[in-house]
């Protein structure tokens, strides 16, 4: 009892701060309340300020040993969801070029000249007339295999398609492409002028099957989804 009464002493000596030191004067019945006290102050320390860090190493390991793993587990997610994304860019990119039109339509303008005689001589394209800087654009896939001067035209741009084909492009004023350039449909290649011999600004289109046969351009692209 009275040691118990003590080491209850000890505990509240302790915690109000005081002094343990009385206590050992104040019993005489043989127990030992200073080691009592002792005991119950280091007991009691345990849990409270000094000693505090010493129990708390073990769960800071753990909790050292958990965010390892959390950052490996964040680090394959992050894995496995760049590898998702990529995948997800590149069906988005084969849809899209799926999707993208293989045949363009070279300029909008007035459809002015077809294909065939005119004038006492054939005229060998189709003419679409419209102001001059109008863009000029690739009507298909190809690689630019001409891109400057050529007799009657003022400038030209010849375009190559993966069959052959031969794409004529004449008469523009200005053109931003260069020779072994590849070109996609659709891209601006050029803008509408009027060298050459040309009676007003407009694009002069040719068709020139398997590289030579010159071919009316019209039903060429109509069977390719565009028409004039
Ligand atoms: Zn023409």
């Amino acid at each position: 009892m009275v040691v118990a009464a003590v080491a209850a002493g000890a505990f509240a000596a302790a915690a109000a701060g005081q002094t343990l030191q009385s206590f050992g004067h104040s019993d005489s019945d043989g127990v030992t309340p200073l080691a009592n006290a002792t005991d119950a102050s280091a007991s009691f320390a345990l849990g409270g300020d000094a000693p505090a860090g010493a129990p708390e190493l073990v769960p800071a390991v753990h909790y050292t040993d958990a965010s390892a793993e959390v950052q490996k587990l964040n680090a394959s997610l992050q894995v496995t969801q760049d590898r998702e994304a990529r995948a997800a860019a590149a069906a988005k990119a084969a849809a899209d070029e799926a999707a993208r039109p293989k045949t363009c339509l070279p300029a909008r303008g007035t459809f002015t000249s077809g294909f065939g005689a005119r004038w006492g001589v054939t005229h060998f394209g189709i003419d679409i007339a419209n102001s001059i800087g109008t863009p000029i654009y690739a009507a298909s896939d190809g690689t630019v295999i001409d891109a400057g001067p050529a007799s009657g035209f003022g400038l030209w741009v010849r375009i190559q398609l993966a069959d052959g084909t031969i794409q004529v492009y004449g008469h523009m004023n200005t053109f931003s492409v260069h020779e072994g350039q590849k070109v996609k449909c659709g891209q601006k290649i050029a803008e509408i002028g009027d060298r050459g011999q040309a009676t007003g600004p407009h694009l002069h289109f040719e068709v020139w099957l398997n590289g030579t046969k010159k071919i009316d351009p019209r039903p060429w692209l109509a069977a390719r989804g565009v028409s004039l």
